[in-house]
């Protein structure tokens, strides 16, 4: 059984509301409506939208320089978004050309006041995203939507495994930081922090100490994190069930098909997948009847295929409720297979279905003759070979790639290397690979763990 909860109500009913009603937010409105139109048939849902869009739009082109400029160029007025066609006349917006423009980006006259957050710059350059209240708001309010199908309610005891347990501040700032403020904020909201940069077995034998004693409903994290921690767990004998956790949460990463079979029989519980991004907020999120919903009420998600022949197409996606620093049609540089009408569900939620999430396309790697491998092809040859504890794979070239290889034990030899030279060379066109047996496997800087990498 889990210790019971006192705080949580005091939490959702007041301490919450009110904490965002002092940063200029609307939370009940907000969560009102967003609870009601989750059931709004397909047809309502996409009126919702065009109306958002529309007055978005009209914004960005009265008060964004770059809008103003971009629109002009091909003659395009505001007035002249009748239809979805339209819309999807509006050419698609970069990384890059955010990352060029970025001033000009920012409306004259946003909605309410802004504050800047980065991103995490996996690609080498962090972006800087200017965010209003809206948005801002709109985004807890999907997320807090989302765990309700699980049933979390706002206010659970929740533990964040994730890059934010550590704090980059330094003297004064990093002492006020440590044991002022971050504390006082997690307690607060009934959460506790562990980082996913420093799972050492010391480290997660006090992360499962701490679990047991806070006994949180759920946990919020990445994939790889939840890895290495179910399995630090297996080794010593612990049994994660009596963590007694209602939901695991994977955000961040891929989820893996394996991962989740690990994450379910470690844990005991299901996992729901979190997609999102900073420029757009939540996207997506797993739903119990299976598929992963958008939030069509805070964004539209296109998936856009170069030939119609394609399985897989590039998701662009557009932010309805940032003023501030409009992103519209924006390429997440993600791919995924298609999007389905929400009647679908089989629980009757009406936003629309997001389906074949593969994750980021820069690691999704592309052979020389422009054939695409799925980063999941390394998992499944990784199955196959003996002593394997991390991996890493990086594409050098289009046809030589390095395997970087954490050994477990001493079971990891040169056949096992020459297997995988032969299995590369034989399935991916020839190509080389060049293994190296590593003591450790770094994050990226914003702590998160790539399997596949292209540096082509
Ligand atoms: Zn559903």
């Amino acid at each position: 059984m889990s210790r019971k909860d006192y705080y949580a109500p005091l939490l959702r009913n007041w301490v919450y509301p009110l904490a965002q009603r002092l940063q200029g937010r609307d939370f009940h409105t907000t969560m009102n409506a967003a609870l009601r139109d989750q059931f709004l048939s397909s047809d309502e849902v996409r009126e919702l939208q065009f109306q958002k869009v529309s007055a978005l739009i009209r914004h960005a082109c009265q008060t964004v320089p770059y809008y103003r400029q971009a629109f002009g160029k091909i003659g395009l007025e505001p007035g002249d978004i009748k239809t979805w066609e339209d819309f999807k006349n509006i050419p698609i917006l970069t990384k890059e050309l955010l990352r060029v423009n970025e001033e000009s980006f920012i409306s004259t006259k946003p909605d309410s006041a802004l504050f800047m957050v980065k991103t995490s710059g996996s690609t080498g350059t962090p972006l800087k995203i200017m965010v209003g209240q809206r948005a801002a708001l709109r985004a807890n309010v999907s997320r807090i939507r989302s765990l309700k199908w699980w049933g979390i309610e706002l206010g659970d005891r929740e533990i964040r495994l994730t890059n934010t347990g550590l704090s980059f501040e330094r003297g004064w700032r990093k002492f006020y930081s440590d044991y002022i403020s971050t504390p006082m904020r997690n307690m607060l909201m009934n959460r506790k922090y562990f980082s996913a940069y420093t799972m050492t077995p010391k480290m997660m034998q006090e992360h499962w100490e701490v679990i047991l004693e806070f006994s949180p409903r759920y946990i919020f994290g990445f994939p790889s994190a939840y890895t290495i921690f179910a399995n630090y767990l297996h080794e010593k004998g612990y049994d994660g069930r009596e963590a007694n956790l209602k939901l695991v949460v994977t955000s961040g990463e891929l989820l893996h098909e394996w991962q989740e079979q690990l994450i379910t029989t470690t844990f005991g519980c299901p996992v729901a997948d979190e997609y999102g991004s900073v420029e757009a907020g939540v996207i997506a999120y797993s739903h119990p009847c299976g598929d992963m919903h958008m939030m069509d009420d805070g964004v539209i998600v296109e998936v856009i295929k170069s030939n119609p022949g394609d399985e897989y197409g590039q998701l662009v996606v557009t932010n309805l409720d940032n003023w501030g620093h409009p992103i519209i049609r924006f390429n997440l540089n993600d791919l995924a297979k298609t999007i389905r009408n929400g009647h679908d569900c089989s629980l009757g939620i009406g936003l629309g279905i997001l389906e074949g999430l593969v994750g980021r396309s820069q690691d999704v790697l592309r052979l020389a003759s422009g054939r695409i491998v799925y980063n999941h092809y390394f998992h499944n040859l990784v199955k196959y070979v003996r002593g394997v504890k991390q991996y890493q794979v990086i594409q050098k070239k289009p046809d030589h790639f390095e395997f970087k290889i954490l050994p477990e034990g001493d079971t990891f030899n040169h056949e096992q290397e020459i297997y995988i030279q032969d299995v590369v060379r034989e399935h991916l066109e020839g190509s080389t690979i060049v293994i190296k047996i590593v003591d450790n496997i770094p994050r990226d800087p914003s702590g998160k763990l790539r399997f596949v990498i292209s540096e082509v």
